[in-house]
């Protein structure tokens, strides 16, 4: 047990999705798990908090967690790991920018419980929003290393199981991991032209040239400024990039960066354009809304958060 590296596995506010990625490794985990002294992971073992809280500071080698802090528990779990790990790995794009969840930020919490209790079309009873048993919610969703120091940063919507494998190896063995500045395009094979876009098509619309730049084709593809890492799956199943790696080092706002790249290479005026984005911050800003420059003004500005 002494060569073996002490961890946590712990999800904050989430899908558990990432999770899920890390146990598609099926067998593979057993090159992982040898290494390991787990001390919290509930989603596979019954651990209790208590266990968690009377660990020594710094004690743990690292902790991987999972998810954001949409409640005053979900950040006291995140500042719990950092008090006990030596290094703190955000696992999934959840936990390094926000993620789908970070979406929340563009409603004040009033209008989320009024639209979960009251207007959700699945609603019963219309009359109530609970104040009891409810944990506390956040007034919005920042980023974790808003609240704590992130040693390293594993995206990914959900990361893949054999980027997972490889980022755990690699911390647990004391190799830095490795960030990337490439793009989802530069793993991309398909055969890119100059882009000159005439029009922009939705997903549904058409059939894509399977060997073609989908971007080239007029498909709202989000690769020329995502991170790579995923071996650009979607484009090789035939469907545009989402963006849920988010952006590569260095690129501070995702849909900034995309908004700039589509604007150079679409040959059409502006308010055509403006029309084939149906849903703009849902399709630039579906990952990392809560990293936005957007975001940050909208949070500061609410005060009835
Ligand atoms: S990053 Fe994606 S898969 Fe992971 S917890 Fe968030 S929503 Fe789920
Ligand atoms: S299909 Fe998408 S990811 Fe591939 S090269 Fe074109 S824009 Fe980039
Ligand atoms: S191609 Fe884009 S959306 Fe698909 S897994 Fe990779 S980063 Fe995520």
């Amino acid at each position: 047990m002494a060569d073996k590296k002490k961890v946590v596995f712990m999800q904050l506010s989430s899908c558990w999705g990432c999770h899920q990625s890390l146990f598609d490794l099926h067998e593979k985990l057993l090159d992982v798990i040898p290494l390991l002294d787990i001390q919290y992971w509930v989603a596979a073992v019954d651990f209790k908090l208590d266990h968690l809280e009377k660990l020594p500071k710094g004690s743990l080698d690292a902790a991987f967690v999972e998810g954001l802090c949409r409640t005053e528990e979900d950040v006291h779990l995140l500042r719990l790991c950092r008090e006990k790990a030596k290094a703190l790995v955000a696992l999934g794009t959840c936990s390094t920018f926000g993620g789908v969840p970070g979406l929340a930020n563009l409603s004040t919490r009033s209008e989320l419980l009024d639209r979960k209790f009251i207007k959700a079309d699945t609603v019963v009873n219309r009359d109530t929003i609970p104040s009891q048993n409810l944990p506390t919610i956040t007034k919005f969703i920042p980023r974790n290393d808003q609240i704590v120091k992130v040693d390293a940063y594993l995206p990914g919507c959900p990361p893949t199981s054999t980027e997972i494998a490889n980022a755990a190896l690699s911390l647990l063995t004391g190799k830095p991991l490795e960030h990337s500045i490439k793009s989802v395009c530069d793993e991309c094979e398909r055969k890119k032209e100059e882009k000159n876009i005439k029009e922009f098509h939705r997903d549904f619309e058409g059939r894509p040239d399977p060997e073609k730049c989908l971007l080239n084709q007029g498909y709202i593809c989000m690769g020329p400024g995502t991170r790579a890492g995923c071996g650009a799956q979607c484009p090789n199943a035939n469907h545009p990039c989402k963006g849920c790696n988010g952006p590569p080092d260095g690129v501070t706002d995702q849909g900034a960066r995309l908004i700039g790249t589509f604007g150079g290479i679409a040959d059409m005026e502006p308010k055509k354009m403006l029309a084939a984005f149906k849903d703009p911050v849902g399709q630039l800003y579906k990952f990392t809304y809560a990293s936005s420059l957007i975001s940050k003004i909208r949070s500061g500005s609410k005060s009835e958060r």
